[in-house]
């Protein structure tokens, strides 16, 4: 039989560490499969979806700036998730016998994450969310399942925040989590209203452009927990912003992106890897000069 191709498709993609990780799972698990990195330029992307099953490929991770399109590809030609449906953003594709189906593992990846490497639970929590782009989107219903106390989305942009509070608004009721949308301004105020936070979540890419999102004095409790999306070069501006207003339990989001891929892999292939010791082996990697 030929073997199973997986990929990630982005744009640019010469920087993903998706390859190295499935190749490890891969490799770990016993799994025979092949993984590569392309790069899709939007205009082409639904024809290279359509094209992929036949050349071979059963499933495709999904990056920047193709998770909102590779939604709307997966909406028309097969199946979403709950999760990805109201995300609206895919990062896993998957093309089973029973047609297409999108899935996003990002925030099952970051609840994993919190848990595994950092022994965090939301449960009755106040969590503070920032940013209102695709991986908020991505995260918000998989946090709310692990029913925080409160979850406030704080965005640049205030309507954004808000749009996404509405949204999943039936949601948060279910889980018994005060939900709340507002702009970065308004922090503030909310912190004086409602209190301090036991953990925030940078889910902006401010720490992309080098740049910190300056926080009011005491959002965080000091035994609070600050974790940042980003990942790369650590510690990210967000991170060091937080250590110097005295929050002393950090991370950054290699774990989320190992965790994430392991959901995807799991999903595909139907085993379970072990993901700290790819962790481990990508954070000695991104410590190298
Ligand atoms: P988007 O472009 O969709 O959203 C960007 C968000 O950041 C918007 O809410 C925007 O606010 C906000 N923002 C940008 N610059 C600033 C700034 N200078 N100050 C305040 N807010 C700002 O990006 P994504 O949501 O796709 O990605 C966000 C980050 O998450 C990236 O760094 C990405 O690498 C990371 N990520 C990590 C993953 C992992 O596995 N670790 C998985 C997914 C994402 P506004 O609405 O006002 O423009």
């Amino acid at each position: 039989a030929p073997i199973d191709c997986y990929a990630v498709l982005g744009h640019p993609i010469h920087h993903s560490l998706s390859p190295q990780i499935h190749a490890a799972f891969a490799t770990q698990t016993g799994e025979v499969l092949r993984y590569s990195a392309l790069d899709v330029a939007p205009a082409e992307l639904a024809a290279t979806l359509a094209r992929l099953p036949a050349d071979g490929f059963r499933g495709v991770n999904i990056t920047v700036p193709h998770k909102e399109s590779a939604w709307a590809y997966v909406a028309q030609q097969g199946t979403l998730t709950e999760r990805a449906a109201m995300a609206g953003a895919v990062n896993t594709l998957a093309w089973k016998t029973t047609g297409l189906l999108g899935d996003n593992t990002d925030g099952q990846g970051l609840l994993n994450d919190l848990q595994q490497r950092h022994a965090l639970s939301l449960r009755g929590k106040r969590v503070l969310l920032l940013g209102a782009g695709g991986a908020t989107r991505g995260v918000v219903l998989p946090l709310l399942a692990a029913a925080p106390a409160a979850l406030v989305i704080a965005n640049r942009t205030a309507a954004r925040a808000t749009e996404l509070a509405d949204l999943f608004a039936h949601k948060a009721v279910a889980a018994g989590t005060l939900l709340h949308g507002c702009g970065l301004a308004a922090l503030p105020q909310v912190v004086n209203t409602t209190g301090t936070f036991d953990m925030v979540i940078n889910a902006t890419s401010a720490s992309l452009g080098g740049e910190a999102i300056a926080l009011p004095p005491g959002t965080i409790t000091t035994d609070g927990f600050a974790y940042d999306m980003m990942y790369g070069k650590t510690p990210t501006p967000f991170l060091i912003a937080q250590q110097q207003a005295g929050v002393t339990r950090l991370a950054d989001g290699l774990g989320m992106l190992v965790e994430q891929a392991a959901v995807a892999f799991t999903l595909w292939r139907g085993v379970v890897p072990a993901t700290q010791p790819v962790y481990n082996a990508l954070r000695e990697q991104l410590a190298r000069p």
